[in-house]
C-alpha cells in the first residue's frame, strides 16, 4: 500500500497508509478536495500577512538607515 500524501497539523508527512484509489488515507480525503481547488484561502492569508511583515521590516529598515 502507498503512503498517504496528506500531511498533519503539525506539517509533518502522514504515516497511514493511503486507501486504493486515493492517495489520501481517510482522515486526509478531505485535503485531496481542497487541493483541487482554485486557492487555498487559508494558506493564501498567511503567506500574504509574512510578506506584508518582510514589507514593513524593509521600509523600517530603510528609515533606520536615512535617520544616522
Ligand atoms: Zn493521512
Amino acid at each position: 500500500m502507498a503512503q498517504c500524501s496528506g500531511s498533519t497539523k503539525k506539517g509533518d508527512r502522514c504515516k497511514r497508509d493511503a486507501r486504493g484509489e486515493s492517495p489520501f488515507c481517510t482522515i486526509h480525503q478531505d485535503q485531496e478536495i481542497h487541493a483541487r481547488e482554485p486557492s487555498d484561502r487559508g494558506e493564501w492569508d498567511n503567506d500574504a500577512i509574512i510578506k506584508a511583515l518582510i514589507g514593513f521590516a524593509i521600509i523600517g529598515f530603510f528609515f533606520m538607515l536615512r535617520r544616522r
